[in-house]
């Protein structure tokens, strides 16, 4: 046995790597059965090559609670002497690389992994020392024993492995001794290496790992295979509504399989539900680094050694491959939703409270995206149907967009339907930011219902216009009542006769302001300063219960005030503009005014 010294520039590089490389220790297990897998592939590259080699290609990993071992060995190609030196002892060179460059493999199915290029001494995270015994494929080569425990020095010479491959030992350090639990091994592997292509073992027994779906050719899949895969990795979720596979070779190397869930999750969280695998070795839960928001509502599975692993978000975002990568996949999901949008419309509709808001934060986060699927942006309305902006358009004769910020029925959205006027449903909270980059795109004007009062909505020949001794016509009159009644500085009041009778009032937001108050409560949640946007209260003057309050105001004007307030409380409640403290108030108000009103009854 010789003594030598690692070959690298630094002598500490070791501390470095157990305290600093990885963040996580787990990842050892990760790492060396990539390796063996690289091992086993090699092997499996020469035989298809024609070279005669037998024997199981699988990896077997030990625990030894006694002797506070793991092992993984493997049936792959080994190393020579040369070889140990050269790949082990010079830590970070990678043998993976020259290997490719040497025997190019003709399928990438025989992909190499180990492009970590440090990944042999991430076992120094958990060992304090770690043995080789190896031997090579080639032709009379003898066993080679390596050992090193951690220091810059290490020993080599005669192995005593009879057969093809490598045996790695890791004698675990004091403070690593969870590892010595099978269970924990275990799910360690699962989590890992389920889908790496070699039979494991564990303490003899088989991990049931096997080939991912994403390999298979799109055309070989049956549906059946795509749910059971969704159901493997996501056992309590409802069959999704659509899946797309992804496979590319070119400018990069992309395969998975992303599905579109059923059920969301709230969309503030902001975990993804995306499993990133590099060459079928599962690297990470999360992929909100690498794919824009809105893609986190996905599930599923995307393999590709195109992603730089181990570097900052920052980097991830102008990285070439990392931003063809995410506008691929968003090509291929509105290419899907389009051909649901066109083959199957009725079940698209149906399903529209899942795609929304898919489609919405997509169409608001990515341009491109906006281009792919705004003839599928669809909007319900007023008479019961679907259509695009862009339909509503065409049908109307100015470039107007009436909505309500509701679905609900009202008495104003009846008036506007009387009056044969269209008008678009937009309940979501998202909705808001959407108008506004619609109204840009396609240059026209959203009208909120309840944001103005629409001309439209006047009946001139009702209008209590004639004039009184004072010089003041009948509208103007009550008006100045209610704005006593209310005695509110910032609130504007008219009096219009509008041409239903039904509503007695009608509550107007400034709606520039209040896209502006909608739009910092979405993205500042409750931490938005207060903001209140300029209010128009409209008094019908046709309305019996305007008259009536007309009519009380000289004989019994307590309540024709309290009537008066009772009606701007129920436009505020409407209009959803009732502060939540502020309710208690109302109901109680409301309860007065009831019993003000039945005393004069009896
Ligand atoms: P990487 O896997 O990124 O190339 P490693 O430090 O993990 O880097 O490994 C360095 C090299 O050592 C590998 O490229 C390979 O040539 C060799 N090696 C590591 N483990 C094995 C093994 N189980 N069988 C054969 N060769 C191995």
């Amino acid at each position: 046995m010789r003594r030598n010294q690692l070959s690298i520039h630094s002598e500490n590089i070791l501390p470095i790597i157990k305290k600093w490389l990885y963040s996580d220790k787990d990842i050892f297990i990760r790492e060396l059965v990539s390796n063996a897998t690289d091992a086993l592939n090699k092997i499996r590259i020469l035989r298809d090559q024609g070279q005669s080699i037998d024997g199981n290609l699988e990896i077997a990993v030990t625990i030894d609670k006694k002797r506070k071992t793991i092992q993984i060995a493997d049936s792959g190609i080994g190393m020579t002497e040369e070889e140990v030196e050269k790949y082990i002892a010079q830590i970070a060179f990678s043998g993976a690389e020259e290997f490719v460059a040497k025997y190019k493999p003709k399928d990438e199915k025989e992909a190499i992994i180990g492009h970590f290029g440090l990944g042999f001494y991430s076992a120094y995270m958990i060992a304090s020392k770690v043995e080789i015994d190896t031997r090579s494929y080639l032709p009379d080569s003898e066993a080679v024993f390596w050992s090193c425990d951690g220091t810059s020095d290490y020993s080599i010479g005669a192995g005593a492995r009879s057969i093809r491959g490598t045996e790695i030992t890791l004698h675990l350090d004091d403070e690593s001794l969870e590892y010595l639990e099978e269970a924990k091994i275990r799910e360690l592997l699962q989590r890992y290496c389920t889908f790496m292509p070699f039979p494991i073992l564990l303490n003899g027994k088989p991990l049931g790992n096997k080939a991912p779906l994403w390999m298979k050719s799109t055309a070989d899949c049956t549906e059946k295979e795509y749910l059971d895969f969704y159901r493997q990795m996501f056992p309590l979720d409802p069959n999704p509504l659509f899946w797309v596979h992804l496979n590319v070779d070119y400018p990069f190397n992309l395969k998975g399989i992303l599905f579109f869930p059923k059920i969301h999750r709230r969309f503030d969280s902001q975990e993804s539900t995306i499993k990133l695998f590099c060459n079928r070795v599962f690297v990470s839960d999360n992929c909100k680094d690498i794919l824009p928001d809105y893609m986190m509502i996905l599930r599923g599975a995307i393999d590709s050694p195109d992603i730089p692993l181990n570097v900052s978000r920052s980097y991830l975002q102008v990285d070439q491959n990392v931003r063809q990568l995410s506008s691929h996949i968003a090509k291929k999901i509105a290419d899907r939703l389009s051909t649901y949008f066109k083959t199957e419309k009725e079940k698209y509709v149906d399903s529209w409270s899942e795609i929304e808001m898919f489609l919405k934060l997509g169409i608001l986060q990515d341009e491109k995206f906006y281009e792919r699927v705004r003839d599928l942006l669809i909007w319900k309305t007023s008479d019961g149907n679907w259509t695009t902006v862009g339909e509503y358009l065409e049908r109307s004769s100015e470039k107007k967009v009436y909505y309500s910020s509701t679905d609900r029925d009202s008495p104003l959205l009846q008036m506007y339907k009387e009056k044969k006027l269209e008008i678009l449903f937009a309940p979501s909270p998202i909705d808001t930011a959407l108008i506004s980059f619609l109204e840009e795109k396609l240059s026209c004007k959203f009208q909120r219902i309840d944001g103005s009062l629409d001309p439209s909505l006047v009946d001139a020949s009702r209008e209590k216009n004639l004039l009184d001794a004072d010089g003041k016509t009948e509208a103007a009159r009550i008006a100045d009542f209610i704005r006593t009644a209310l005695d509110k500085q910032e609130l504007e009041i008219e009096a219009k006769s509008l041409s239903s009778d039904r509503l007695p009032a009608l509550l107007v937001l400034d709606e520039t302001q209040r896209r502006l108050r909608d739009y910092m409560a979405l993205t500042q949640g409750k931490s938005a300063a207060p903001y209140h946007p300029k209010k128009t209260f409209i008094i019908n003057t046709n309305n019996k219960l305007i008259q009536t309050i007309a009519k009380l105001k000289e004989k019994q004007p307590d309540v024709a005030k309290e009537m008066a307030k009772g009606i701007y409380d129920l436009s505020l409640l409407s209009q959803r503009e009732v502060e939540p403290g502020d309710i208690d108030r109302v109901i109680s108000q409301q309860t007065e005014i009831l019993e003000k009103l039945s005393a004069l009854l009896v």
